[in-house]
């Protein structure tokens, strides 16, 4: 288990992380996108049309295919050194098979104490916890449907009126879950209201933080809203405003830290930990943290990584990759490791490419890449 966390983290933490998010933010977790295919149909659903609905498996940024998908998950999780798995989607418990094999074989492959946890938004069949439980799964997070959240107040709470119907699946489930999983919690994005505050997606998120209390979870996450592509048109039909110049939508942070804030007063002592998730906080922390483990488990002597965790390389174009390689060690006595031939360049370390680049008659750059299995191209800069 990592021993820190980042101010980031704990900032927005009400105790301690949850051990998930920990992982998570050390940028140590890989996260294993399972399945596109989900039981729910929220407005909000951030997935792109390449995973909406579609039955494919994605590790961090790589499609998983094929009879050797396991390897390919196994390959992408020594890649980055993973410490632990996130595994979401989509619903895995779509596909619990799939789901709880895939848990036993990264326990298998990097041992017991790779911490896994899941994101579901069910339902599903109560005795597929047991079968997580027993394929290893250590902490669980359920998302029940926005439509069930005021609903929430009827469960546990001695009130007679009211429909729980609507909640008693999930609530089987979660209960379950507390005596089997060893971490047990919601994980929802905090949704404004179009009518402003006071209305049911936020009354249902408090609604949800005091059931999390009343429960005794062990957290509940509030992910802060985000537009992407596919929800762009009916988030503008709704009247939200993006806050600056982020994805992140305007009056979604503050209506999580006001329903944390409230929740902490009615029930002071709560064993509960609340934690936020910014926009910000998921790329500028977690995503980087990741990319830069794997940079620097991945890095080359000719590489530099930098900051955002991206590797720096200088490229020489050339149709003899061996015949250059041998020009530049002969004729400016770069060492080998320096360099690698590639089918239609060499890698060359960009501190060299620099001296000797304007004395080459061929075409070379810097160029900026993510350390991810496609090492797509972030920037190029012409020598
Ligand atoms: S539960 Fe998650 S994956 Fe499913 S539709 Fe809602 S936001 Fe999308």
């Amino acid at each position: 288990m990592p021993a820190r966390f980042t101010e980031g983290l704990t900032g927005s933490c009400s105790g301690n992380p949850p051990q998930g998010c920990r992982y998570c933010d050390r940028g140590s977790k890989m996260v294993l996108y399972i399945t596109g295919i989900c039981r729910q149909d929220c407005y909000y659903c951030p997935l792109s049309e390449t995973r909406k609905d579609k039955d494919v498996i994605y590790a961090n940024e790589r499609p998983v295919e094929g009879d050797e998908w396991l390897r390919t998950i196994i390959s992408e999780g020594r890649r980055m050194k993973a410490l632990g798995t996130g595994i979401t989607g989509g619903d895995p418990m779509v596909v619990p098979e799939r789901t709880a094999l895939v848990i036993r074989t990264l326990k298998e492959e990097f041992g017991r104490k790779h911490h896994i946890h899941l994101y579901t938004s069910g339902p599903f069949d109560k005795g597929l916890i047991t079968t997580m439980k027993e394929a290893g799964l250590d902490e669980i997070r359920f998302h029940p449907p926005l439509f069930s959240w005021t609903s929430f107040r009827y469960l546990e709470n001695d009130l007679d009126e009211g429909d729980a119907s609507l909640t008693l699946p999930y609530h089987d489930l979660i209960s379950e879950a507390k005596k089997m999983v060893p971490a047990v919690g919601l994980e929802v994005p905090s949704i404004i209201d179009e009518e402003g505050p006071g209305g049911p997606s936020s009354e249902g998120l408090l609604e949800l933080a005091r059931y999390a209390c009343r429960l005794k979870l062990d957290f509940m996450n509030i992910n802060e809203l985000e537009a992407s592509h596919t929800n762009m048109d009916i988030f503008a039909e709704k009247g939200y405003s993006l806050v600056g110049d982020s994805m992140a939508v305007e009056g979604s942070s503050e209506l999580a830290w006001s329903v944390i804030g409230q929740v902490k007063k009615e029930f002071p002592g709560t064993r509960t930990v609340f934690h936020f998730c910014s926009s910000v906080y998921k790329d500028s922390v977690q995503l980087r943290n990741r990319l830069k483990r794997m940079a620097n488990n991945l890095k080359r002597p000719y590489d530099i990584v930098t900051e955002d965790g991206t590797f720096l390389r200088g490229i020489v174009v050339t149709g003899d990759p061996d015949g250059m390689i041998a020009i530049i060690r002969e004729g400016y006595g770069v060492p080998d490791e320096l360099m690698e031939a590639l089918e239609d360049r060499v890698l060359i370390a960009p501190w060299v490419l620099q001296e000797i680049g304007p004395s080459l008659e061929e075409e070379t750059y810097l160029s900026e890449v993510y350390p991810t299995w496609d090492g797509l191209e972030v920037e190029r800069t012409p020598i």
